[in-house]
Protein backbone atom coordinates (compact mmCIF):
# COMPACT_ATOMS: atom_id res chain seq x y z
CA UNK A 1 0.00 0.00 0.00
CA UNK A 2 1.37 3.34 -1.02
CA UNK A 3 2.13 5.03 2.21
CA UNK A 4 -0.26 8.09 1.24
CA UNK A 5 -3.50 5.78 1.48
CA UNK A 6 -2.58 4.72 5.17
CA UNK A 7 -5.04 5.58 7.23
CA UNK A 8 -4.53 7.78 10.28
CA UNK A 9 -2.53 6.43 12.95
CA UNK A 10 -4.44 6.07 15.78
CA UNK A 11 -6.96 4.06 13.78
CA UNK A 12 -4.39 1.97 11.77
CA UNK A 13 -3.15 0.83 15.66
CA UNK A 14 -6.84 -0.02 16.20
CA UNK A 15 -6.96 -2.05 12.84
CA UNK A 16 -3.41 -3.81 14.27
CA UNK A 17 -5.58 -4.83 17.12
CA UNK A 18 -8.10 -5.66 15.20
CA UNK A 19 -5.73 -7.95 12.66
CA UNK A 20 -4.23 -9.42 15.73
CA UNK A 21 -7.48 -10.56 17.00
CA UNK A 22 -7.88 -11.86 13.55
CA UNK A 23 -5.05 -13.07 12.74
CA UNK A 24 -4.58 -15.20 16.18
CA UNK A 25 -5.40 -18.80 16.19
CA UNK A 26 -7.90 -18.89 13.08
CA UNK A 27 -6.79 -22.32 11.12
CA UNK A 28 -8.81 -25.37 11.07
CA UNK A 29 -11.40 -24.42 14.14
CA UNK A 30 -15.33 -25.06 13.77
CA UNK A 31 -17.74 -22.76 13.95
CA UNK A 32 -20.76 -22.98 16.17
CA UNK A 33 -23.19 -20.28 14.58
CA UNK A 34 -25.17 -20.01 11.35
CA UNK A 35 -23.58 -17.87 8.74
CA UNK A 36 -25.07 -14.73 8.02
CA UNK A 37 -28.02 -15.11 4.86
CA UNK A 38 -26.43 -12.52 2.72
CA UNK A 39 -24.34 -13.80 0.23
CA UNK A 40 -21.07 -13.60 0.89
CA UNK A 41 -18.33 -10.48 -0.54
CA UNK A 42 -16.16 -11.87 -3.29
CA UNK A 43 -12.68 -12.50 -1.98
CA UNK A 44 -10.11 -12.02 -5.23
CA UNK A 45 -7.16 -13.47 -2.83
CA UNK A 46 -9.38 -16.70 -3.31
CA UNK A 47 -9.22 -16.51 -6.96
CA UNK A 48 -6.88 -18.70 -7.05
CA UNK A 49 -8.20 -21.20 -4.86
CA UNK A 50 -11.21 -23.20 -6.90
CA UNK A 51 -14.29 -24.56 -5.06
CA UNK A 52 -13.79 -22.33 -1.45
CA UNK A 53 -16.46 -21.74 0.45
CA UNK A 54 -17.27 -18.11 1.94
CA UNK A 55 -19.46 -17.76 4.65
CA UNK A 56 -19.47 -14.81 6.98
CA UNK A 57 -20.78 -13.64 9.99
CA UNK A 58 -22.49 -10.53 10.71
CA UNK A 59 -20.87 -7.50 12.82
CA UNK A 60 -21.99 -4.27 13.46
CA UNK A 61 -21.03 -0.90 14.79
CA UNK A 62 -20.84 2.76 14.32
CA UNK A 63 -17.46 3.30 15.83
CA UNK A 64 -14.36 1.45 15.99
CA UNK A 65 -14.84 0.45 19.94
CA UNK A 66 -18.42 -0.90 19.00
CA UNK A 67 -16.62 -2.96 16.05
CA UNK A 68 -14.15 -4.19 18.03
CA UNK A 69 -16.73 -5.38 20.66
CA UNK A 70 -18.75 -6.81 18.04
CA UNK A 71 -15.85 -9.16 16.77
CA UNK A 72 -15.82 -10.03 20.19
CA UNK A 73 -18.74 -11.89 19.50
CA UNK A 74 -17.63 -13.87 17.06
CA UNK A 75 -19.25 -17.89 16.86
CA UNK A 76 -15.78 -18.96 16.09
CA UNK A 77 -14.95 -21.21 19.08
CA UNK A 78 -12.09 -23.79 19.35
CA UNK A 79 -14.22 -27.31 19.73
CA UNK A 80 -11.25 -28.23 22.53
CA UNK A 81 -11.12 -24.83 24.11
CA UNK A 82 -13.93 -23.16 23.96
CA UNK A 83 -13.01 -20.09 25.75
CA UNK A 84 -10.66 -19.71 22.47
CA UNK A 85 -12.26 -17.64 20.31
CA UNK A 86 -10.85 -16.21 16.55
CA UNK A 87 -12.83 -14.28 13.95
CA UNK A 88 -11.68 -15.53 10.91
CA UNK A 89 -11.18 -19.53 10.14
CA UNK A 90 -10.19 -22.01 7.77
CA UNK A 91 -11.16 -25.29 7.05
CA UNK A 92 -9.52 -27.81 4.91
CA UNK A 93 -10.99 -31.71 4.65
CA UNK A 94 -8.56 -33.84 2.46
CA UNK A 95 -9.87 -36.44 0.99
CA UNK A 96 -8.28 -39.56 -1.06
CA UNK A 97 -9.31 -42.81 -3.12
CA UNK A 98 -6.69 -44.92 -5.04
CA UNK A 99 -7.35 -48.02 -6.58
CA UNK A 100 -4.46 -51.00 -6.31
CA UNK A 101 -3.04 -52.44 -9.86
CA UNK A 102 0.25 -54.38 -9.86
CA UNK A 103 2.90 -53.01 -12.65
CA UNK A 104 5.41 -54.97 -14.54
CA UNK A 105 7.73 -55.67 -12.29
CA UNK A 106 4.87 -57.17 -10.13
CA UNK A 107 4.23 -54.57 -7.39
CA UNK A 108 1.20 -53.73 -6.44
CA UNK A 109 0.67 -49.63 -7.14
CA UNK A 110 -1.74 -47.07 -6.31
CA UNK A 111 -3.80 -46.11 -9.49
CA UNK A 112 -6.77 -43.70 -10.44
CA UNK A 113 -5.70 -41.40 -7.34
CA UNK A 114 -8.02 -38.91 -6.62
CA UNK A 115 -7.60 -36.43 -3.67
CA UNK A 116 -9.94 -33.86 -3.64
CA UNK A 117 -10.07 -30.75 -0.82
CA UNK A 118 -13.39 -29.66 0.80
CA UNK A 119 -12.69 -25.82 1.71
CA UNK A 120 -14.18 -23.58 3.81
CA UNK A 121 -13.62 -20.08 5.37
CA UNK A 122 -15.57 -17.94 7.75
CA UNK A 123 -15.04 -14.23 7.19
CA UNK A 124 -16.71 -11.15 9.55
CA UNK A 125 -19.06 -8.80 8.00
CA UNK A 126 -19.53 -5.33 8.08
CA UNK A 127 -23.06 -4.09 7.35
CA UNK A 128 -23.43 -0.64 6.51
CA UNK A 129 -19.97 0.65 7.53
CA UNK A 130 -20.10 4.28 8.32
CA UNK A 131 -18.11 6.60 5.92
CA UNK A 132 -15.30 7.66 8.73
CA UNK A 133 -14.33 3.82 9.16
CA UNK A 134 -15.05 1.94 5.86
CA UNK A 135 -11.80 2.49 4.49
CA UNK A 136 -10.10 1.12 7.86
CA UNK A 137 -12.57 -1.86 7.53
CA UNK A 138 -11.47 -2.69 4.26
CA UNK A 139 -8.11 -2.44 5.32
CA UNK A 140 -8.79 -5.01 8.09
CA UNK A 141 -10.66 -7.13 6.01
CA UNK A 142 -8.19 -7.57 3.35
CA UNK A 143 -5.47 -8.28 5.69
CA UNK A 144 -7.63 -11.36 7.04
CA UNK A 145 -8.87 -12.53 3.51
CA UNK A 146 -5.09 -12.53 2.36
CA UNK A 147 -4.03 -14.29 6.14
CA UNK A 148 -6.66 -17.26 5.29
CA UNK A 149 -5.34 -17.31 1.41
CA UNK A 150 -2.50 -17.91 3.26
CA UNK A 151 -4.25 -21.37 4.58
CA UNK A 152 -5.28 -22.16 1.37
CA UNK A 153 -2.40 -22.25 -0.58
CA UNK A 154 -0.45 -23.98 2.02
CA UNK A 155 -3.84 -26.58 2.11
CA UNK A 156 -3.92 -26.59 -1.94
CA UNK A 157 0.21 -27.33 -2.13
CA UNK A 158 -0.70 -30.14 0.78
CA UNK A 159 -3.56 -31.44 -1.79
CA UNK A 160 -0.69 -32.34 -4.57
CA UNK A 161 1.59 -33.33 -2.24
CA UNK A 162 -0.50 -36.62 -0.91
CA UNK A 163 -1.12 -37.08 -4.58
CA UNK A 164 2.41 -37.50 -5.17
CA UNK A 165 3.27 -39.31 -2.00
CA UNK A 166 0.24 -41.77 -2.60
CA UNK A 167 1.97 -42.20 -6.62
CA UNK A 168 5.19 -42.69 -5.21
CA UNK A 169 4.56 -45.54 -2.77
CA UNK A 170 3.46 -49.16 -3.41
CA UNK A 171 -0.18 -50.36 -2.05
CA UNK A 172 1.17 -50.97 1.57
CA UNK A 173 2.74 -47.97 2.55
CA UNK A 174 0.07 -45.56 0.38
CA UNK A 175 -2.35 -44.63 3.35
CA UNK A 176 0.35 -44.03 5.69
CA UNK A 177 2.55 -41.95 3.69
CA UNK A 178 -0.32 -39.89 2.72
CA UNK A 179 -1.46 -38.95 6.31
CA UNK A 180 2.15 -38.60 7.00
CA UNK A 181 2.08 -35.69 4.10
CA UNK A 182 -1.20 -34.26 5.61
CA UNK A 183 -0.04 -34.03 9.01
CA UNK A 184 2.87 -32.34 7.97
CA UNK A 185 1.16 -29.64 5.51
CA UNK A 186 -1.06 -29.26 9.38
CA UNK A 187 2.31 -28.21 11.04
CA UNK A 188 3.25 -25.94 8.64
CA UNK A 189 -0.56 -24.42 8.89
CA UNK A 190 0.62 -24.01 12.20
CA UNK A 191 3.76 -22.90 11.73
CA UNK A 192 2.44 -20.01 9.09
CA UNK A 193 0.14 -18.56 11.95
CA UNK A 194 3.66 -18.45 13.94
CA UNK A 195 5.15 -16.44 11.74
CA UNK A 196 2.20 -14.11 10.89
CA UNK A 197 0.78 -13.00 14.11
CA UNK A 198 1.83 -14.18 17.68
CA UNK A 199 -0.45 -15.12 20.35
CA UNK A 200 -0.47 -14.29 23.78
CA UNK A 201 -3.50 -16.30 24.20
CA UNK A 202 -4.65 -15.60 27.07
CA UNK A 203 -5.79 -12.68 26.31
CA UNK A 204 -6.94 -12.81 22.53
CA UNK A 205 -4.28 -10.42 21.75
CA UNK A 206 -1.06 -10.50 20.23
CA UNK A 207 1.49 -8.52 22.09
CA UNK A 208 3.24 -5.51 20.64
CA UNK A 209 6.68 -6.87 20.30
CA UNK A 210 5.43 -9.97 18.98
CA UNK A 211 3.52 -9.10 15.78
CA UNK A 212 6.32 -7.70 13.80
CA UNK A 213 4.57 -7.09 10.54
CA UNK A 214 1.86 -4.54 11.93
CA UNK A 215 4.36 -3.66 14.62
CA UNK A 216 6.55 -2.49 11.27
CA UNK A 217 3.98 -0.01 10.10
CA UNK A 218 2.95 1.30 13.47
CA UNK A 219 6.47 2.09 14.53
CA UNK A 220 7.44 3.65 11.32
CA UNK A 221 5.81 6.96 12.07
ZN1 LIG B 1 -4.21 -18.34 10.56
Amino acid sequence: MAKGALPPVERLERIDRFAKLGLLLCALWPVLASPAAIPPLPVPAFAPYPGVRVEEYVIAGDTEDQIDQSLRGSPIRNQVVPSEQAIAATWLEPEWHWSRAVDAQGRCKPVDIEVTLTTRVMLPRLLDAPAAIAANWRVFRTSVEEHEAGHLRIGFDGKARVAAALAASDCLLAELNARLTWHQVEREQAAFDASECHADIETGYATEASCVPYDAAARSR
